[in-house]
């Protein structure tokens, strides 16, 4: 459907995140003013924070364009009243910018002093252009009906592509890139010698049975990451110490209460994890260290995230501790020798001749009538019985209300690793693990990703959430330079480090289409798993939804992928019990 809003600019307006006007580039059905929508979630409560408060009220906002069919990018203009605005701590503009993506419509601050209600500290009234509706033409073919179409061959879709062909089912794979894998990537080094994973990495071989079986499959090399207690973190006194262990005990036990599969707290879900940890008296230092969590699990800021979205993620991988944890049992435990991305290369190649279609993006679906799914890419339309979606982003509108909006919300964070490759592994010569943390970044976090068998000593920075996007907005050859300063400083050798140095190898995922520009996981601001959550694993018809952020456990590993694979795969069995019994 092509979008009407155009935003029209004077000279030097170009960078602001709204325009001065906006203009209809084809008639609109109809023009709707969406009221004023405060930052309540159920019963009209609204949370005193602020920020949490904005969260709110942009989902409300949201809710009220979904159920008139029109969506973020046919906003013409927003209206903001914002009480006590304060010129210096302009908080409301991260998240308008956020909200609206790439969309610049025209922008109005109201100061007030106070709105309808005491407690509403912001309201916000749009303007939005609907645009007419476009029958969507696709033509049916007449060539052979697939019981089961699968888009995308990331772990999740060949997963349940294979077994689905495994019990007897036709399926054919879609896949836009011109590879398997998705988020696992691995790449060979500069030299022709190694491996390193730009995507997933690490896994375990307890609580993630389903990867490890896979891997086991894959007949890979383990390597264990080594853990020891030195750990270059100074300067932290005994009363900081105390107050990181009491905020991390806090977040552990919380996450802990929260339901895996459908988590359920509305007053968790009103604010973000950063007004939680404030609710909690957590210290300022405690809350940077709250940061390193979700900018290393979702490359996303606390005060970006719902407190009961990050909560139940933790809980996902058994909790906190166990997702952060380099150990066993823990999400970081073990690194493959030959990368991950065998794991698909090993479903892809036991799929019959032909399944997979690299290089054949979906770009519509269109469901006929029961039973009958017309499935188009850029030069052909298929049809199925029944379609999974394994996509990071689904490409089906209208969905149902809920869904839609759901779906809408889904957010990426920034998450880069960028691969520094040494001629030694000196960090280890001076008795250190690689781990790091860092408050102040640009990499929060550092782990040792060397693979010694190949000769390989490689640190692996994670630049994530604010600080890995300010990385990214340097020029490419300044890149490796900071990271060397920050490895200089962290191990007191600048000149060690820099004499060791062979060469960064980095991939910004906040560029690929296809992983919905960003990863590792998209992440949801409050209100939405309380409105739409329930949403989630449901199917719309004849089209099923699996990928890892649909998964109750190791939501965003690459164990969640495998079993929301396996799911999707017996929801549609169990939906098409005749088919299970045909001779394939
Ligand atoms: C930098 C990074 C580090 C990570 N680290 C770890 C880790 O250490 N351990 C771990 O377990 N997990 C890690 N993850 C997460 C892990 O990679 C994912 O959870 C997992 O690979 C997701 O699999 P999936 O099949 O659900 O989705 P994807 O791998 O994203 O697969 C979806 C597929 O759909 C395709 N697609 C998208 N749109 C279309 C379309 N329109 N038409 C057709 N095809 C389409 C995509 O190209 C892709 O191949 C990391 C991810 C990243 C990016």
């Amino acid at each position: 459907m092509t979008r009407g809003i155009r935003a029209i600019d004077l000279p030097g307006t170009r960078a602001a995140y709204y325009a001065p006007t906006t203009v209809t580039s084809q008639p609109p059905k109809q023009l709707d003013p969406c009221l004023g929508q405060p930052g309540s979630l159920v019963n009209e409560e609204v949370p005193s924070d602020y920020e949490s408060q904005i969260h709110l009220a942009l989902l409300n906002l949201h809710k009220v364009l979904v159920a008139v069919g029109a969506s973020i990018a046919d906003i013409a203009r927003l209206t903001l009243y914002i009480v006590n605005y304060d010129p210096q701590r302009r908080k409301h503009t991260r998240h308008i910018q956020r909200f609206l993506r790439s969309h610049r419509p025209a922008i109005t601050l109201v100061p007030v002093s106070q709105l309808a209600c005491p407690e509403w500290l912001f309201e916000i009234e749009a303007v939005v252009a609907k645009p007419p509706a476009i029958p969507m033409q696709l033509t049916a073919p007449n060539a052979k009906v697939w019981d089961v179409v699968v888009i995308g061959a990331g772990l999740a879709g060949l997963t349940a592509a294979e077994h689905l062909i495994q019990s007897g089912h036709s399926c054919l794979v879609l896949e836009a890139r011109d590879r398997v894998g998705g988020r696992t990537w691995s790449t060979t080094l500069p030299d022709g010698k190694g491996t390193v994973d730009i995507g997933a990495a690490w896994i375990n071989d307890t609580n993630q049975s389903k990867i490890y079986q896979l891997a086991q499959r894959a007949g890979v090399e383990f390597i264990e990451q080594k853990y020891n207690r030195k750990l270059p973190i100074a300067g932290l006194d005994p009363e900081t110490q105390k107050q990181l262990v009491a905020i991390r005990d806090m977040a552990e036990a919380d996450c802990q209460q929260v339901g895996c599969a459908r988590p359920e707290d509305s007053t968790l879900d009103s604010m973000t994890f950063l007004a939680y940890l404030k609710s909690r008296q957590a210290s300022d230092r405690a809350i940077s260290t709250a940061a390193i969590w979700t900018r290393a699990m979702l490359g996303q800021e606390p005060e970006d995230v719902s407190a009961l979205y990050f909560l139940n993620y933790c809980k996902t991988g058994g909790g906190l501790l166990q997702m952060r944890s380099d150990r066993r049992h823990g999400g970081q435990y073990l690194r493959i020798r030959q990368g991950t991305l065998s794991f698909a290369q090993t479903l892809a190649a036991a799929l019959p001749s032909g399944t997979v279609q690299l290089s054949s993006p979906v770009t519509a679906i269109n469901q006929q009538y029961p039973g009958r799914v017309l499935v188009r890419t850029r030069n052909r339309t298929v049809q199925a019985s029944k379609v999974i979606s394994a996509a990071p982003s689904t490409v089906l509108p209208p969905l149902p209300t809920r869904k839609q909006l759901l779906v809408g919300s889904f957010n990426y964070g920034y998450y880069t690793k960028a691969m520094m490759v040494f001629r030694s592994a000196f960090w280890v010569n001076k008795g250190f693990c690689g781990l790091v943390q860092s408050f102040t970044g640009p990499a929060s976090i550092v782990r040792d990703s060397s693979i010694p068998n190949d000769d390989k000593w490689v640190l692996t920075c994670f630049l994530c959430g604010d600080s890995g996007r300010q990385w990214s907005q340097l020029q490419n050859s300044e890149r490796a330079n900071v990271l060397l300063d920050q490895l200089g400083e962290i191990y007191g050798d600048p000149d060690l480090v820099r004499r060791e140095y062979v060469t960064i190898v980095e991939h910004e995922w906040s560029k690929e289409e296809y992983s919905g520009f960003g990863c590792p996981c998209p992440s949801l601001s409050p209100g939405v798993l309380t409105v739409a959550g329930d949403a989630l694993r449901e199917p719309f018809l004849d089209v099923h939804f699996v990928g890892t952020e649909t998964a109750a456990e190791w939501k965003g590993y690459m164990e969640g992928a495998v079993r929301s694979g396996e799911r999707g795969a017996a929801e549609v069995q169990k939906q098409q019990p005749w088919l299970i019994c045909r001779t394939p």
